[in-house]
């Protein structure tokens, strides 16, 4: 069974953001004090699992948990190990992970194990000072390992790096570098006005756009089609032999293709990741023990699916475009 939206776009990619919380604070996707849910407001893991099953049986083919930082959920592996069943029995092609590295050390065997075969780790710069600068609370010796930890699993790699303006725009070649030389794709991504944060996101923008026109004065950078699944548009690097892919989502719109949807740890599903429009899964989930409520509850819902976002990063829309985190919705 396939799920289509009103613009014949098929839906077959779910992320899944299994807590708000998260042991970083970067600066450009968090406050540093934040409210975070109160944990009696989360679906247990069980009550995940089953509306991750319901979305698989309505066509979901891809699944990728992430947060907040989804390794901090307690006990997240135990959803990982169910959720690996859809990937034994053919139903599910992919259950991935999008991770700040912090625990990789601790999962990255057993993730291996329940059949992850890649993820993303966001990573937004190199030298331990800035990154400890941009996170807040983060540690890179940590995330390193976690890196050398996954890869040691033989987990694939790709490296997330938000593109922020004076701030790591002239160390992506070397981190380019670094990730290529690992056997790790990369892709940058430009900031999105998601929720209030302490910093004034017009000085941390950076339009890919010029971060491209930068990296092919040292680069010889060749669009190809490779894609994974999600937005980024990939060149390959002549002199790493790597692939580079942009997200952007302010200067490219890039919502005709689009195929996700976005569930909450609330049970909220977002049909777009810049819109406010939302469906509450979690009352037609506890409402009856079967699936028929849920189901058409999901139906419903991706028959309001919105035809893109529309962000605006400038110096006259003080306000974001939505008002909650990246970390609710999660990446
Ligand atoms: N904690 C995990 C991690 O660090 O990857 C998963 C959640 S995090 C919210 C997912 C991704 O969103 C990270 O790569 C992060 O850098 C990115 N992100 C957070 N806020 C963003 C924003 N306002 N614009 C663009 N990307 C953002």
């Amino acid at each position: 069974m396939d799920m289509i939206d009103p613009f014949g776009r098929t839906i077959n990619y779910l992320r899944v953001s299994v807590t708000d919380r998260c042991d970083f604070r970067c600066t450009y996707c968090m406050a540093e004090n934040m409210t975070f849910l109160p944990k009696k407001d989360l679906l247990s893991l069980e009550e995940l699992d089953r509306l991750c099953t319901v979305f698989i049986e309505n066509g979901v083919r891809r699944l990728r948990l992430t947060g907040g930082e989804p390794l901090v959920r307690k006990n997240i592996m135990h959803l990982v190990r169910e959720l690996s069943r859809h990937l034994a029995s053919g139903a599910l092609e992919e259950l991935t992970l999008t991770t700040n590295g912090s625990q990789l050390s601790r999962f990255a065997a057993e993730l291996a194990d329940c059949g992850i075969k890649r993820i993303n780790v966001s990573l937004d710069t190199l030298d331990a000072d800035k990154f400890h600068q941009i996170t807040r609370w983060g540690h890179i010796d940590k995330v390193l390992a976690g890196i050398d930890a996954a890869q040691a699993a033989g987990i694939k790699v790709k490296i997330n790096a938000v593109a922020l303006k004076d701030f790591n725009d002239i160390e992506i070649p070397h981190m380019l570098r670094w990730a290529h030389g690992r056997g790790m794709d990369m892709t940058v991504i430009e900031t999105m006005p998601m929720g209030e944060i302490d910093a004034d996101r017009t000085d941390q923008y950076l339009p890919l756009s010029l971060l491209r026109a930068q990296l092919a004065q040292q680069f010889t950078l060749a669009d190809i089609p490779f894609k994974t699944g999600g937005p980024a548009r990939y060149v390959e690097v002549a002199e790493t032999g790597g692939r580079l892919g942009f997200i952007t989502p302010m200067t490219h719109n890039f919502c005709e293709s689009c195929n996700r949807v976005r569930l909450t740890c609330t049970g909220t599903l977002y049909m777009c990741l810049g819109q406010e429009d939302a469906a509450d899964l979690r009352k037609p989930l506890r409402a009856s023990e079967g699936n028929e409520l849920l189901s058409a509850a999901i139906d419903e819902a991706i028959g309001r699916k919105p035809k893109g976002h529309d962000f605006i990063i400038d110096r006259r829309t003080s306000r974001p475009a939505v008002s909650r985190h990246m970390s609710v919705t999660g990446g």
